[in-house]
């Protein structure tokens, strides 16, 4: 029987190894899916076959409820929640590994059954650390990501307050690994760790969002990883180190794209918000009727759509693509300019724009298309603002300076669609909208778009 869990895992961890590779392109993202999914059931079900398991009924408890929540949240959730449901689960997956740290730490504690020697209290300790501090900032992101926490919180001596959490969380774990544990100590050190998570947390402001997501979606996976030792269970050693490499790899991606250093992200201001980010901008914002912007697009050459969070938000991609359809009929050439943290979770827009059928050579990532704006007639920004920002380049004080930026300002006419004056995610004032050549198309962008439609038919 031993033989064939291994042999179940085993498998369990190739599909979830197949099923991310699929997911690597939207054509086949959700065969990857169910692949992994698969693999997860199976290594579910092989584990009630582990030889003196007990509590049946407490684990079938756990997955009626668990998947009984998952279901219905994940059935309800709108589109445009689905950032901070990640969030969510992401930190659930953080909790779970500290849950069986906290298990077996409890149980060396009244001597229950020790664990198999120092390097497995060593990485239940690790373990803990890191999937506590997930655990609990990812709750924190969470509350970003919904709207709770608007503001960075930060307050005197944040940053000496915070070492001294983190000196007690490691000391206390130090203790618990090679001095010896016992029940108040444990508890100490889960909370300091959770208090560490949450501290680590509230400060980050601004639109560094996406890096602190994906870091703490590497973390979970490591913490699994290292739980996996400790309960010699290869599929969540694979699992776990499969997410953490991943989620590594995102965290490299997100932070390029914020063009901040990891270890800038991880010991630096990190997101630090500076007043002098809200300081007005000069000029006005000029509007624009939608019968005069389908004017200008139509008799274009070249037209460079910027999709961004609003886009979610409004649900505008199937008709935001009908309108480039009639305008590529015109012989305009239409291209979609994709930043990677557009939207609130990596590679939003591709999947918007991969669900309205955008074809994939018409969709271009920053580093291919910033060129182009130069030589482009209409760049037309549709719920996008913290991406387009050109404060990015000029402000240094500003909490996004430095991120690099899609060059709208650049085209030679600009139009933005948004339903009025609302700030982009890091809450600051963008220079684009009070631009000489840029033009407001005040409305929601699946409305807009529609009227863009009908303005071009009519032409
Ligand atoms: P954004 O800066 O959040 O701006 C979105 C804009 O869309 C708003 O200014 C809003 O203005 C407009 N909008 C909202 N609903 C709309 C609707 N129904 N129709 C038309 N417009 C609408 O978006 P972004 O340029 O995509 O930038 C993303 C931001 O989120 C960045 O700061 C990024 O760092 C952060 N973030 C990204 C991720 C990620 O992984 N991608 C994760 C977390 C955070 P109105 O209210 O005036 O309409």
């Amino acid at each position: 029987m031993a033989n064939l869990i291994e042999v179940v895992y085993f498998v369990a961890a190739a599909l979830f190894i197949l099923g991310l590779k699929r997911m690597s392109s939207p054509r086949h993202a959700r065969d990857g899916i169910v692949w992994a999914g698969v693999g997860m059931v199976a290594a579910t079900i092989v584990t009630f076959f582990i030889p003196d398991l007990h509590n049946f009924g407490l684990m079938i408890a756990a997955i009626i409820i668990g998947s009984g929540i998952a279901f219905v949240s994940a059935k309800r959730v709108a589109m445009t929640d689905m950032p901070q449901m990640i969030a969510l689960y992401n930190g659930m997956g953080g909790g779970a590994a500290a849950a069986i740290a906290a298990v077996e730490l409890i149980k060396l504690a009244t001597h229950e059954t020790a664990m198999h020697g120092q390097v497995a209290i060593n990485l239940a300790v690790l373990g803990a650390v890191i999937g506590t501090v997930s655990f609990s900032g990812s709750l924190v992101a969470f509350a970003k990501l919904q709207g709770w926490l608007r503001k960075a919180l930060r307050f005197p001596y944040q940053q000496a307050f915070n070492l001294l959490v983190f000196a007690g969380m490691i000391g206390s774990g130090v203790y618990l690994a090679f001095v010896g544990a016992d029940v108040s100590m444990i508890a100490l050190f889960f909370v300091l760790a959770l208090a560490f998570g949450v501290l680590m947390t509230v400060p980050i402001g601004g639109a560094d969002m996406p890096v602190v997501i994906s870091l703490y979606n590497a973390l979970t996976g490591l913490a699994v990883a290292f739980e996996g030792f400790v309960l010699n269970n290869a599929a969540m050693i694979i699992a776990g180190t499969v997410v953490g490499a991943a989620g590594t790899l995102l965290t490299q991606l997100m932070a390029k794209a914020m063009n901040r250093s990891l270890s800038n992200v991880l010991f630096g201001s990190f997101g630090a918000v500076s007043s002098a980010g809200d300081e007005s901008v000069e000029g006005s914002m000029k509007p624009i009727e939608a019968s005069d912007a389908a004017v200008m697009m139509a008799f274009a050459e070249k037209v460079i759509i910027i999709p961004g969070y609003g886009l979610a938000v409004a649900q505008a991609q199937h008709k935001i693509w009908e309108m480039s359809k009639q305008l590529i009929e015109n012989g305009v050439d239409v291209k979609f300019a994709i930043h990677p943290v557009a939207g609130r979770m990596p590679g939003h827009m591709n999947v918007l724009l991969a669900e309205a059928g955008v074809p994939y050579d018409r969709i271009f990532d920053l580093d291919e298309i910033n060129d182009e704006f130069n030589t482009t007639d209409v760049a037309l920004v549709i719920g996008a603002n913290d991406v387009v920002n050109p404060v990015a380049r000029t402000n240094p004080d500003s909490p996004i300076y430095g991120m690099p930026i899609l060059n709208a300002d650049y085209a030679k006419n600009v139009i933005v669609i948004k339903r009025g004056q609302g700030a982009g995610f890091s809450g600051i004032e963008n220079a684009l909208f009070y631009s000489d050549n840029t033009r407001m198309l005040y409305g929601d962008g699946q409305e807009m778009a529609n009227q863009l439609i009908q303005g071009i038919k009519e032409l």
